[in-house]
């Protein structure tokens, strides 16, 4: 599959080709764009450029449609299964402000996971029903806000449930309740998982909720939320939730919906051929067959042990096939081998019981949404050959959990380099960035430039609006935060209001 039949409609080619021209990892790994990127990269490089000088390097640029987009094609594979369904958007995915509003206008519910972020979307005026709270510590504020608003609350624990009994009753409110389940059976081996109750724990659970003094408890619904992309986990999850929600409502428990968390897959690269080429390139790397393509020979990962490659990949599978409303269908669209229910697929089983299905897809529906722009400030060669390109950003503007952010950045050229152009002869090299650690490099990749590279120069990395930008920023050093600025109009660059400070987010 071709990555561009991804994207609402491909860009010319030719532009694209051009801004890839500049820079590519020593094993290219080439990033979808979506077209507002390739257009505000190529047209409007001269406000890139502005926005740099007047919010400071880097800035995140970001752009709403295509997350509308992403949540009307779920929701298009469950109405054509005529599956009651709704998306609750992980909003601690990206922080800002405007994805709410554009989420919700698309019909979206929101998935909050602290006391700031539920309290930034009440004030953006959500109701209760539009929001659920997945918070994995939930403090007793976070708790009073959740009663208040009529917000479900995921519980995670009998402690959370005796707290959250405990003042649901001194304040007289009902509250709205979510059970996360977890310790799924898959493939005969249990899904080990820190968060929610143990499948295997349901009787406790249900003992806990026939006592006399729960008996107003209501339970809205089953939670859970697996680690890793695997469709066939959530199949085995799903299968196992059907029967606790049947045993929860035949004692009386009013369940009217199953979520399935997030982990929705995407692909970030173009090409499955250079996905495979990096690797088998790594490897090389690792047995000594090759010059590095990653700093001091870093592993991502994998080691090498006499002559041998083991350890397991440590980043996102940035190229995958079966994702976003595909692999939603195909989770659908499995049997569900219930007794009695030949041929029914688990979307005819979810409907059959009258249970809404709900989604918390954080970085999938972000896709295309976002790019981070940071400045050139030096170029410097070491001793062994290799150069270091400075950049005005450090690590945690653009990282995950994953060892690295495999997609290739863009180089845009300054027409008028700071300080003279001798190294505008091509090269490779490594970015690196503000924080005074030897490891404060913006990608552990080994980059190429074929014309060069040199201070004044802006670097792109594309696609980061999911966790790239804020899962992991941090203030060291005192420097500021980037900012984000929204381009979904033809001439704006709009502050978004998570970096106004009326918001708590500063
Ligand atoms: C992080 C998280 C999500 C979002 O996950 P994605 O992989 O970004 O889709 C949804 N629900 C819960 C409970 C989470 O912790």
């Amino acid at each position: 599959m071709n990555g561009d039949n991804l994207t609402a409609e491909p860009p010319a080619d030719h532009r694209v080709s051009q801004l890839r021209r500049a820079c590519h990892g020593v094993a290219p790994l080439d990033a979808r764009l979506e077209p507002w990127m390739v257009e505000l990269l190529t047209s409007r490089r001269d406000e890139v450029r502005e926005a740099i000088e007047a919010y400071g390097s880097p800035v995140n640029v970001l752009h709403t449609p295509p997350l509308k987009r992403q949540i009307e094609r779920l929701n298009h594979v469950a109405a054509e299964r005529d599956l009651p369904f709704r998306v609750y958007f992980a909003r601690k995915a990206n922080k800002c402000l405007s994805f709410v509003d554009s989420a919700v206008a698309a019909g979206a519910g929101i998935d909050v996971a602290s006391e700031q972020e539920c309290r930034q979307v009440l004030d953006r005026g959500l109701s209760g029903d539009e929001v659920i709270c997945t918070a994995a510590i939930k403090t007793e504020r976070l708790i009073r806000q959740c009663l208040q608003n009529s917000i479900t609350m995921a519980i995670d624990n009998f402690d959370e449930f005796d707290r959250v009994v405990e003042i649901a009753h001194d304040s007289g409110h009902q509250p709205v309740l979510a059970i996360r389940v977890s310790g799924f059976q898959h493939d005969g081996e249990k899904l080990w998982s820190r968060f929610g109750f143990d499948v295997d724990d349901i009787p406790a659970l249900t003992e806990y909720l026939s006592r006399d003094q729960h008996e107003s408890l209501k339970i809205a619904g089953l939670h859970f939320h697996l680690d890793g992309y695997c469709p066939r986990q959530r199949m085995s999850a799903i299968h196992q939730c059907l029967p606790i929600i049947d045993a929860l409502r035949s004692r009386g428990q009013p369940l009217k919906f199953l979520d399935m968390g997030g982990g929705i897959p995407m692909c970030y690269l173009t090409s499955e051929t250079q996905w495979q080429d990096f690797w088998r390139t790594h490897r090389e790397s690792l047995l000594g067959k090759r010059e590095p393509i990653t700093y001091r020979n870093h592993g991502l990962g994998l080691v090498a042990h006499d002559g041998e490659v083991s350890g397991r990949r440590n980043v996102y599978p940035f190229y995958q096939r079966l994702i976003q409303d595909q692999w939603l269908a195909m989770i659908l669209d499995a049997q569900a081998d219930e007794t009695g229910s030949k041929n029914r697929t688990l979307a005819d089983a979810l409907r059959h019981r009258d249970l809404q299905l709900r989604c918390e897809p954080g970085r999938s529906v972000l896709d295309g949404c976002g790019l981070t722009v940071a400045k050139v400030e030096f170029t410097k060669q070491n001793r062994c050959g290799d150069w270091f390109i400075g950049l005005a950003m450090n690590h945690t503007q653009c990282r995950t959990s994953s060892d690295d952010f495999l997609v290739d950045p863009i180089l845009l050229r300054s027409d008028e380099p700071a300080c003279g152009d001798e190294w505008r002869t091509p090269g490779t090299g490594y970015l690196v960035g503000t924080y005074c650690t030897e490891s404060d490099l913006l990608s552990l990749r080994k980059l190429q430039f074929p014309q060069g590279v040199t201070a004044g120069d802006l670097v792109v990395f594309p696609n980061t609006a999911g966790y790239l930008m804020h899962f992991k920023e941090s203030r060291s050093h005192q420097f500021p935060l980037a900012g984000n600025l929204f381009v979904d109009g033809p001439s704006d660059f709009r502050v978004d209001d998570v970096d106004l400070p009326r918001s708590s987010n500063r």
